[in-house]
């Protein structure tokens, strides 16, 4: 490991790669609006863009600059995925309904985020690279391969899988069992994408204010009042698209999401040789161990940005570089020597049952769960959850059967999560004692 000291920015890459959120100067809120958007990230712009393009007034808001939630933080890891088996999906929603969830996270949002860069002409680097699921335990190749062949009688999704004796043309790491490969998944700019879907609400005509949270929300007969500190505004119906960030305000919500931090760093420049050797054939790679390290290369290839779950709750930065970096050595012991220039964190947004929801309560909207996988859920539900507000039957989504399910001790401060912490700790050990056999 280097011993010379190191100047680690705790801004995202992103942020100094390609778009930094800023907020735009306060112009006056508006009185009254259509629609007002809690939240201008992939959820909050998605949907304001569907709707103001349909002649909707929007107002989106947001507490800090738009963009600056997990949307910008990300790991700019674009493609469908599902984490509960198809059997857990089709007991717990019937047959029809589990294909139609599996439909639209795989098929579905991928290719509406691969219209809205084309229609939009969004400079995203998006690059249809495939993705590598790495697997942890020798177990998982024979259940992996049962699993997708049941996946592949329902949805029709590429995918191959790859022996261990292959593995080294996908990864530069012998720490896996195999695994498997996505073709049609990608790799975009997270804070590009972003950006890309702020200027396209603003084109079809929102609103966009950041530095202004909703505080308070009343109802005032079909309407609801939104107190934010620059005054109140009317709106006709209002969306929560606040994902792992919800507020107290939104309480209901709050109470239905676990807002679980996953942590990012970036290596300094490597070289483009480099860093090919580590990834021939340039896939995105995302692990099955609990842990769930998920990495790739910099949209240059000159830099290696890896994401894990250092921790469940919000770890003190120092304890969660160390933990970044045992990570990236064990993965990548070649890289034991390289020197982090970057290292960040956002939210993501889970729900008890793993599985993001849209639709309303008492006539508030919410599309939101998207437990680690929005670059395209988001953008899409955020669409769909529009169309539903606009009454469109187009907005069908089996999205709105899955319910946000409550906890009674989740009252919408996640005090459990050190404790998730500890147990997911253990687990790993365990993951680990049986790996060795
Ligand atoms: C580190 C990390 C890595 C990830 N990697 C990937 C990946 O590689 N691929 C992938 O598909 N997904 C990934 N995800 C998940 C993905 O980023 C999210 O699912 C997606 O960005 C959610 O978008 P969103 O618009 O719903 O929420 P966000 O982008 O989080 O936006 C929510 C917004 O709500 C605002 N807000 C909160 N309270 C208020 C209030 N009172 N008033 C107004 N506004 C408010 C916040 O300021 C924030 O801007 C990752 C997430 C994280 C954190």
């Amino acid at each position: 490991m280097s011993t010379l000291p190191e100047n680690i920015a705790s801004e995202p890459f992103w942020w100094e790669d390609g778009w930094k959120p800023k907020s735009p100067d306060g112009a006056p809120l508006p009185s009254s609006v259509d629609v007002l958007v809690i939240g201008a990230g992939l959820t909050g712009l998605s949907a304001a863009r569907t709707l103001a393009s349909r002649g909707q007034s929007v107002l989106v808001l947001d507490a800090d600059a738009p963009g600056s939630g997990a949307s910008s933080r990300n790991g700019g890891m674009v493609g469908g995925g599902h984490r509960l088996s198809i059997s857990e999906l089709e007991s717990r929603f019937g047959t029809d309904a589990a294909v139609a969830l599996l439909r639209e996270a795989h098929i579905d949002s991928l290719e509406f985020a691969q219209s809205v860069i084309r229609t939009e002409n969004i400079d995203c680097d998006y690059v249809e690279t495939g993705r590598f699921r790495a697997f942890w335990h020798p177990s998982e190749f024979e259940s992996a391969a049962r699993e997708l062949a049941r996946l592949q009688e329902r949805v029709p999704l590429e995918a191959v899988m790859v022996p261990k004796s292959r593995q080294r043309g996908e990864v530069a790491s012998d720490l896996y069992e195999g695994g498997m490969v996505f073709p049609r998944h990608g790799a975009l700019h997270p804070a590009k994408w972003v950006a890309g879907h702020l200027r396209a609400a603003i084109r079809a005509g929102a609103q966009i204010q950041g530095n202004t949270p909703a505080l308070a929300l009343g109802r005032d007969g079909a309407s609801y009042l939104v107190r934010t500190p620059r005054g109140s505004v009317r709106a006709g119906k209002v969306l929560a698209a606040t994902n792992g960030y919800t507020p107290a305000c939104l309480g209901n919500l709050r109470r239905r999401i676990i807002p679980v931090p996953s942590f990012i760093v970036a290596t300094e420049p490597l070289g483009k040789s480099w860093v090919r050797a580590l990834f021939p054939a340039g896939r995105m790679v995302v692990e099955s161990r609990d842990r769930h390290c998920y990495y790739r290369a910099s949209p240059d290839g000159t830099r290696v940005i890896f994401g894990a779950r250092a921790a469940m709750f919000d770890a003190p930065e120092g304890l969660a570089r160390q933990q970044m970096r045992g990570l990236l050595a064990q993965v990548f012991p070649q890289l034991d020597e390289a020197r982090l220039s970057h290292s960040w964190r956002g939210r993501t947004g889970f729900t008890f049952n793993a599985l993001p929801n849209i639709g309303h309560h008492d006539g508030l909207w919410h599309a939101m769960g998207y437990s680690g996988n929005g670059n395209t859920m988001a953008p899409y539900l955020g669409h769909k959850v529009a169309l539903q507000m606009l009454g469109d039957a187009d907005g069908k989504s089996a999205f709105s059967k899955t319910a946000m399910p409550l906890r009674w001790w989740h009252r919408g401060s996640p005090w459990f999560l050190p404790f998730a912490d500890l147990a997911f700790r253990v687990k790993d050990w365990q993951n680990n004692r049986r790996r060795r056999g």
